[in-house]
C-alpha cells in the first residue's frame, strides 16, 4: 500500500492523479478462512485490524451484506466521549478515545478526529446529582472530566440559551478531550489497513446461515456460497438478534430505529458538542458547516432505517429552545439506523454457546465512540478464546447472573 502523505499528494498533482491505487481490494471469497467476521461496520473492521496488528492473524474475511460502513457506522452523529459511570465502561470507552487520538497516524488515513470538547447539560437537580457522581467516578477512573457551572457553559458555547423557557441550564458534565471524527473515514481507514494486511473484505454478500457440527461453527452460508472458518465473529449491531437466531441462541437485545438530521450549512457558530438530555436532543457543527442533530429512538422495535416523524418534531423543538438562533434553519437530510439496545445500556462482547463463535453488539445508540476499543477487546477474545481485561465484564451471562453494568444515565439518551 502506498503511504498517503503531503509528498504523495504533490507527486500525484503533477501526474493528474493517475497514480492512486484502490484503497482496498474487492476479492471473491475463498473457500476457507481462519476467522470470518460478519459485518463490515466500524466494530467488525476494527476487530479485523487488531486481529492482524496485535495477534498476527490475517487469514480473515469480513463479510458485509451491503457496503462497508453503510450501517450505523456511516449514519451516526459521531460523538466521541468516555465519561461513563461504571468502571468497565469507563475503561473500554477511554481506551477507545485514546486510540482515536492517534488513529489518523496509526492508519495513515485522516479520520478528522476533532477533540473539541463534549458537554452534557444538567437541566434538573437529579441530572446535577447524576453528573457530579459521574465526574467523581471519572476522577478515580483516570478519565478527565469536570462538572461546570452555567456561566462556563455559556462561555464555551455562546449560542446556548441558559435561561431556557422550560428548563434552565444548571451546569454540565464537560469532557474537554471528547469530540467528533468523520464516521466514513473510520470505516475506510480500517478497511484500507485490513486489505493491506491481506484480509478479504467481501461486500454485497449476506450471511444467510451458520453451519455447525458437534456444537461448533464450521462455516457460514452466504449469498456468494458457503465459506468455512475456524472461528466466527458476529458484529452486526441492529441485526445481532437475527444472526444469533441463525446460530441457534437468543440475545438480551432489542432492535430499534434511531434517527438524525442535518441542517443547511452555515458559518461556524459552535465549536463544542452539546447534549441536552432532559429536553432530548444533541447538536454539533460539522466541518462543512451543517448543524448535525440527533434525536431519540423509536418507542417500538423495528428494522426501518428511517425513524418516525414525531421524533424529528420533538428533537427540533428541544433544540430550538436550547439554541434559539437555529429556529430559522432549513433541515437538509434526515435518516435512521437500526441500533441494538440491551437492558442495562451496556454492550456484550462475549463467548456464545457455540465454542468458536463470538459476539459483539448491544452498543445501542453510542457505539461509534467505542469502535477502536471494542475492536481491540474483541480481537483479543477471538484470538485467545477468552476475554481479556477490557471485555471480561461484558459477557452476556451477566443478564442471567444479575450483574448489570447500569449506564442508563450515561447512555439513556440517544448518542
Ligand atoms: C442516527 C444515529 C446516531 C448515532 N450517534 C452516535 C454518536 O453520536 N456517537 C456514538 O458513539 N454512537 C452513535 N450511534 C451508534 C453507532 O452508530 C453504532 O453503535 C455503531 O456504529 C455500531 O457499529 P457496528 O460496526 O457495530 O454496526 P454497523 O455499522 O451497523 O455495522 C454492522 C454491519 O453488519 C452488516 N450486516 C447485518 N446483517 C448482516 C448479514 N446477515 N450478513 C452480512 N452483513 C450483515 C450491516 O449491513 C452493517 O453494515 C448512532 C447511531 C445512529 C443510528
Amino acid at each position: 500500500m502506498k503511504r498517503y502523505s503531503a509528498f504523495a499528494v504533490a507527486r500525484e498533482a503533477v501526474r493528474y492523479h493517475q497514480g492512486w491505487e484502490r484503497a482496498w481490494a474487492s476479492p471473491q471469497p475463498k473457500k476457507r478462512y481462519d476467522v470470518v467476521i460478519v459485518g463490515a461496520g466500524g466494530h467488525g473492521l476494527a476487530t479485523a485490524f487488531y486481529l492482524g496488528k496485535n495477534f498476527g492473524i490475517t487469514n480473515v474475511a469480513i463479510i458485509e451484506k451491503g457496503w462497508l460502513g453503510g450501517g450505523n457506522t456511516g449514519r451516526n452523529t459521531t460523538i466521541i466521549r468516555s465519561n461513563y459511570l461504571q468502571d468497565p465502561s469507563a475503561a473500554i470507552y477511554e481506551k477507545a478515545r485514546s486510540l482515536y487520538e492517534t488513529m489518523s497516524q496509526d492508519l495513515n488515513y485522516n479520520v478528522m478526529f476533532s477533540p473539541r470538547g463534549v458537554m452534557m447539560l444538567a437541566q434538573t437537580q437529579s441530572e446535577i446529582r447524576g453528573y457530579e457522581r459521574t465526574a467523581h467516578a471519572n476522577a478515580y477512573q483516570g478519565v478527565t472530566t469536570e462538572f461546570i457551572g452555567p456561566q462556563r457553559v455559556k462561555e464555551l458555547c455562546p449560542i446556548i440559551n441558559i435561561d431556557g423557557p422550560r428548563y434552565p441550564v444548571l451546569g454540565a458534565l464537560w469532557q474537554a478531550r471528547g469530540g467528533t471524527a468523520r464516521h466514513d473515514a473510520v470505516a475506510w481507514g480500517y478497511a484500507r489497513a485490513c486489505s493491506d494486511m491481506g484480509m478479504d473484505i467481501i461486500q454485497k454478500c449476506e450471511v444467510t446461515g451458520v453451519r455447525q457440527n458437534a456444537g461448533k461453527v464450521v462455516g457460514v452460508d452466504t449469498t456468494k456460497g458457503a465459506i468455512d472458518c475456524e472461528k466466527l465473529a458476529i458484529v452486526v449491531a441492529g441485526h445481532s438478534g437475527e444472526l444469533a437466531g441463525m446460530a441457534g441462541f437468543r440475545l438480551p437485545m432489542e432492535s430499534v430505529a434511531l434517527q438524525a438530521l442535518v441542517s443547511e450549512p452555515i458559518k461556524p457558530c459552535m465549536d463544542v458538542v452539546v447534549m441536552a438530555n432532559t429536553v432530548h436532543g444533541y447538536m454539533s457543527q460539522s466541518d462543512k458547516g451543517e448543524m448535525v442533530i440527533g434525536g431519540g429512538t423509536d418507542g417500538f422495535n423495528n428494522y426501518t432505517q428511517r425513524g418516525s416523524f414525531h421524533h424529528i418534531e420533538e428533537t427540533v423543538r428541544a433544540l430550538v429552545e436550547t439554541f434559539p438562533m437555529i429556529s430559522r434553519l432549513k433541515m437538509l437530510r434526515q435518516w435512521g439506523g437500526i441500533v441494538d439496545v440491551t437492558g442495562d445500556r451496556s454492550p456484550v462482547i462475549t463467548k456464545t454457546p457455540l465454542g468458536n463463535c463470538f459476539m459483539n453488539g448491544g452498543w445501542g445508540t453510542g457505539g461509534f465512540k467505542s469502535i477502536p476499543g471494542s475492536g481491540w477487546a474483541m480481537a483479543e477474545l477471538v484470538a485467545k478464546g477468552e476475554p481479556g481485561p477490557l471485555s471480561a465484564a461484558f459477557g452476556m451471562e451477566r443478564f442471567k447472573e444479575g450483574r448489570f453494568i447500569d449506564e442508563s444515565v450515561a447512555a439513556g439518551v440517544a448518542h
